[in-house]
């Protein structure tokens, strides 16, 4: 008995050194792909610019020269993604004789011109929650109206709170008739801050995907210093003016690049693994929100997302040339730093159903002030821990968990998209201990760039992916959430 089973696990360790041996990394072109992803030529690859779509056929050139495959009916590797560029609208609302500038103490959010005198309704959050029973539309007409509300939920006012409600608060006033929802501003967060945010020019999905708008205005205002206008607010009909100009978005095209590799199992291959990356970044001076310099003005993105792009890369030669029993799917996201929008774009419209992605294997990080590890965002909520334990040890490097559960890392990376269709989703990224000055550095500057890249570190944190990846695809057990998750499908 005992020698029996010594001789399986010996034989098991044989087939696993064997699978794993066959890779083959080349450094050099490892390197190669990052000095040309992160060269000034692609202008920091902001979403649908010129340097983007050169990424793009990039990627797709190297799947192609992998003999991954497009996906089932595809003519190529390329995702169409529609985005429409909304430029702050203008506006004056009148409270009585209170006045509001957009730009100053008024923030539209969405705006299409309009020009009223109406009357004010103040619906306390406007939320309904028929769960809790809370309808703060009870006994309210609000037709043809202006609705005024305060900001975040009842239950709630922390600011991821108060930007997750806003959609389905803009929804329920437009159900009701409103013509405009102005919420009064109580986030704890600075309202310069906030006015600088939302009331720059932003993209957004096109109109055909989830987030389409409904059609009214919306917008913060700042509470005068007394309190005044809420007191006008509240059980009264106040007279209120709007007017509101704004021009009409426009429409543009980013591309996700979406490739496959068929799995060797005749029954496994019929599940996924979404190996994904993104490899849009911020742009060029002024569009990277951070210092530049004339010298250096272009926010190359060596480390976000250039080294999860290599990874990605990495792991479809390698995978391609000795797949997994498997299939894996190969995303190359646009638009992550408008807000994860390509993988969102993705995962609401696959090109094969979703229910066959049993794991996404995301890649994206901050940067790193450690060759010797590999940090996992979202360690210890799946059971593929083993895996990614044992891929780390065989290429000498140390798993980190999350540097900062502060941040809320794992909501800010594409692996989210996957997360939120209840597909079991971490994010794998380069050895962060802390959050420190060493990462700051780099993180969304114009100093992230080729020339500061260890490439030793770089070939290791691939070969560490690559392997994770063959082990979860290779895994008997389907990948799962551990039980309890918040993103566990109920
Ligand atoms: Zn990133």
């Amino acid at each position: 008995m005992k020698n029996t089973i010594a001789t399986f696990f010996l034989l098991l360790f044989f087939n696993v050194l064997f699978a794993q041996s066959n890779f083959n990394f080349d450094k050099t072109e490892l390197e190669n792909h990052l000095k040309y992803l992160a060269s000034d030529e692609l202008g920091g690859r902001r979403t649908a610019s010129k340097g983007e779509q050169l990424a793009a056929g990039y990627i797709a050139r190297q799947f192609q020269s992998a003999g991954v495959k497009p996906a089932p009916g595809q003519p190529d590797f390329f995702q169409k993604v529609p985005f429409e560029i909304v430029k702050p609208p203008n506006g004056i609302l009148a409270v009585e004789s209170e006045t509001f500038n957009a730009g100053d103490n008024l923030l539209i959010i969405n705006g299409k011109p309009i020009e009223t005198a109406t009357e004010a309704v103040f619906a306390g959050y406007g939320w309904v929650d028929e769960a809790t029973g809370v309808d703060d539309y009870k006994d309210l007409d609000v037709r043809g109206k202006i609705v005024f509300t305060i900001t975040g939920k009842p239950d709630s006012s922390s600011p991821m709170d108060v930007y997750e409600a806003m959609p389905e608060k803009q929804r329920l006033a437009a159900e009701r008739g409103a013509l405009a929802l102005f919420e009064v501003y109580r986030v704890n967060i600075p309202w310069t801050f906030s006015k600088g945010y939302f009331g720059k020019e932003r993209m957004q999905l096109g109109t055909v995907g989830m987030d389409a708008e409904p059609g009214i205005v919306y917008g913060w205002v700042q509470e005068s210093k007394s309190g005044a206008l809420t007191g006008k607010l509240i059980g009264k009909n106040t007279s209120v003016r709007l007017k509101v100009t704004a021009s009409l978005p426009e429409n543009i095209e980013a591309l996700n690049v979406v490739g496959i590799i068929e799995g060797t199992d005749a029954v496994l291959k019929n599940e996924y693994v979404v190996l994904s990356a993104h490899y849009d970044h911020i742009g060029i001076g002024k569009q990277g929100g951070a210092a530049y310099t004339p010298q250096d003005s272009i926010f190359n993105g060596a480390r976000d997302n250039g080294m999860g792009t290599v990874a990605l890369l990495a792991a479809a030669k390698e995978l391609a040339a000795h797949p997994p029993r498997r299939s894996v799917l190969l995303l190359a996201c646009t638009a992550e730093e408008m807000g994860m929008l390509g993988s969102k774009w993705y995962a609401d419209h696959p090109l094969i159903p979703l229910e066959k992605m049993v794991f996404n294997l995301n890649n994206d990080g901050a940067g790193y002030n450690t060759t010797a590890h590999v940090t996992v965002i979202g360690l210890g909520r799946t059971n593929t821990d083993a895996e990614l334990e044992q891929a780390a040890k065989m290429t000498s490097l140390t798993l980190l968990g999350d540097p900062a559960p502060e941040q809320n890392l794992y909501e800010r990376s594409d692996n989210i998209s996957f997360a939120k269709k209840g597909i079991p989703a971490i994010d794998f990224a380069p050895g962060i201990t802390k959050m420190n000055d060493e990462v700051y550095k780099y993180y969304h500057q114009a100093a992230d760039n080729a020339d500061s890249i260890g490439y030793d570190y770089l070939l290791r944190f691939c070969q560490a992916y690559v392997r994770a990846a063959n082990l979860i695809a290779n895994k008997t057990a389907t990948p799962a959430w551990v039980p309890g998750d918040k993103f566990e499908k109920k």
